[in-house]
């Protein structure tokens, strides 16, 4: 309530009612997102920065919010997180992902491989390795094909259990990255216990490198205990030449940013792949 003058208060404000209808009609509309066919999956490449070649492909969520045009994840996966949304469409994703990746193998691009982001709401879902294993099944995609990134926080919490589901997707033939690496409240110490494949520097670090010593500090640690414990290490965010030729310097090969390519339609990887062997 606003105070106006003397002991007049005013109860009603437009601009929250504004607010607040907004926001009613956002999550409603988010409600129908899945049903009315309006996500889509978009694909960012990774590259191998020394064969110059798309190894796999980062899958991305985005929203087709009828009249409002393309809505970014970080506008909309709040929302899907709290109202459980996220489970579902975590689940669209990974199907969508892996069905994709298999018509690409079909084409002959039989090395492709994806990456899908686990929600930490998905992850702690009973049904999380069982319903993998049917996506795999149906859409024919080779278990080594698919990695699963992760956050380091959902790892650091209720480790047990984490630990159990870990060992069970790589049971499946699944890989597993840690995503954000290095941005976590959490020691090293977990990297010993957990069976991972992948360690992806967060843009954080790679931003403002070579000359932020400190950023350059921290990514190369990152790159020699991915090396150390014999992990992949990739980059993500990487805009710039210098970015590259420094990461390239220090031992990182793997490459995911603008530098290289925006997410694309799965159209348009296509194309950057038959581009490769012209
Ligand atoms: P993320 O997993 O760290 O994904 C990388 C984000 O950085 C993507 O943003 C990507 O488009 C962006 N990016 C990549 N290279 C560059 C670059 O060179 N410069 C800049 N400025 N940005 C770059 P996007 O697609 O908006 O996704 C944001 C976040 O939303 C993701 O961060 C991820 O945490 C989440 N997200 C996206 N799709 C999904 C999904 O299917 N499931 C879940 N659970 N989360 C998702
Ligand atoms: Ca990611
Ligand atoms: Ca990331
Ligand atoms: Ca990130």
């Amino acid at each position: 309530a606003k105070k106006l003058s003397g002991n007049q208060f005013q109860l009603y404000d437009p601009e929250l009612e504004d607010r607040t209808v907004e926001s009613v009609e956002f999550e409603n509309d988010l409600y129908r997102a899945l049903k009315n066919d309006e996500l889509t999956a978009v694909y960012q490449p990774k590259y191998d920065s020394l064969k110059n070649v798309i190894v796999g492909v980062e899958a991305l969520l985005r929203w087709n919010r009828p009249n409002k045009g393309v809505i970014k994840p970080r506008d909309f996966i709040p929302l899907a997180e709290e109202t459980g949304l996220i489970i579902p469409m975590g689940e669209w994703i990974l199907r969508k992902a892996c069905a994709q990746t298999k018509e690409w193998h079909n084409q002959g691009f039989e090395h492709m491989a994806v990456s899908v982001n686990l929600s930490p709401q998905q992850f702690n879902q009973e049904e999380l390795v069982a319903n993998v294993k049917q996506i795999l099944e149906d859409t024919e995609l080779p278990p080594s094909c698919l990695e699963l990134e992760l956050t380091e926080n959902l790892i650091i919490h209720n480790t047990k259990k984490t630990l159990n589901v870990i060992h069970q997707l790589r049971e499946l033939g699944v890989k597993i990255s840690i995503d954000d690496f290095g941005t976590g409240y959490s020691s090293l110490g977990y990297l010993k216990d957990f069976p991972v494949d992948t360690l992806k520097i967060d843009k954080t670090f790679i931003d403002e490198l070579p000359e932020n010593p400190n950023n350059a500090a921290i990514t190369n640690t990152i790159i020699t205990l991915a090396n150390s414990l014999q992990l992949d290490v990739i980059a993500e965010g990487v805009e710039k030449k210098e970015q590259v030729e420094y990461l390239n310097a220090h031992g990182c090969h793997l490459i995911q940013g603008y530098y290289f390519s925006k997410p694309l339609k799965a159209e348009n990887v296509m194309q950057q792949m038959y581009s490769q062997y012209l």
